[in-house]
């Protein structure tokens, strides 16, 4: 009987560590075969990413810099360079509305040729002497000239001489302040539109001071050079004649009154042919208008600094 009850409990516990084992199996195989699944899982995207070396088999755009969808291609036309402030011919302050007929310069020999009535094919010779002896001068233009050869005061600018206004039409009689405004503002346009420079110098025509272009030019600030020195070389005289008194009246700080239009100018040029180079040897140099007045003015300040206070 009592080995009867033993068997059978022999036979449960048998049986409980059975299912507890086979239970305990079942759940390591299940927990197992999910830990595979997972790793598997992992490895396959692993092995893809592995699959395309970046080392091996780079995108071509990283192996070159990407190419700009719009070409650089340098511009059609070259790139204007900045505007140069414009050139002006104006006296020192203190001659701005005067009238001058010479300067006066002691401590320098200074001489200053003036040409009126062009520019003209003849100006063309006359600048090519002063070139010759290194020289300059002022040319005091007509606004119906300045439109006739624009290229000419630009050759007399970019040489290194001064330009001034002469009046559009040269008149000699009266005229009213509307039709000074005219004959001055015009010229000075075309002044400034043939050579790029902008001038404060007036010459009345004929030297009139007292027919309305004098004084409109000094209420617009222009200084108005008149001169010292008149060979009249505009009613053609032999070139001796001009010469002569030229030489014979020269001072330092002298204006001399030359004309390079209103006709067949070949006195005056082989006149200025021998002035300038017999001038040269006796010390004097050639400046223009308002480098004449600025030595003035220089010359002016210097002896004032110099007096004893
Ligand atoms: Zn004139």
């Amino acid at each position: 009987m009592l080995s009867k009850i033993s068997s059978k409990l022999v036979r449960k516990w048998a049986l409980k560590t059975l299912i507890i084992i086979g239970t305990l199996a079942l759940i390591f195989l299940v927990s197992e075969s999910r830990q595979t699944a997972r790793s598997n899982s992992l490895a396959q995207p692993f092995n893809r990413i592995a699959q395309i070396s970046p080392f091996e088999n780079p995108p071509p755009n990283l192996l070159k810099p990407p190419k700009s969808k719009t070409p650089y291609s340098p511009p059609a036309t070259p790139i204007p360079k900045p505007p140069q402030p414009p050139l002006v011919f104006a006296p020192p302050a203190q001659f701005r509305s005067q009238i001058v007929y010479k300067a006066s310069i002691s401590d320098s020999k200074v001489i200053a040729l003036t040409f009126d009535d062009g520019p003209t094919p003849e100006t063309l010779k006359i600048l090519a002497i002063l070139q010759k002896h290194n020289a300059v001068a002022t040319f005091f233009c007509l606004g119906k000239n300045l439109i006739e050869n624009p290229e000419i005061a630009k050759r007399v600018v970019q040489a290194g001489n001064a330009i001034g206004n002469h009046t559009w039409h040269h008149y000699s009689h009266n005229v009213t302040e509307k039709t000074a405004s005219d004959e001055i503002d015009n010229t000075g346009v075309h002044i400034y539109r043939s050579s790029g420079a902008k001038s404060f110098l007036f010459r009345p025509p004929g030297g009139r001071l007292n027919n309305g272009f004098a004084d409109y030019a000094k209420k617009k600030n222009y200084v108005v050079v008149m001169w010292s020195i008149d060979p009249k070389d505009f009613s053609q005289p032999p070139a001796a004649a001009i010469t002569r008194t030229v030489l014979s009246q020269a001072t330092s700080g002298a204006i001399v009154l030359l004309h390079d239009g209103g006709g067949d100018r070949q006195q005056t040029v082989e006149a200025v042919s021998v002035i300038i180079p017999k001038l040269k040897q006796q010390g004097y140099r050639f400046v223009t208008v308002p480098q004449l007045l600025q030595m003035q003015a220089a010359q002016k300040q210097q002896n004032g600094d110099r007096k004893p206070k």
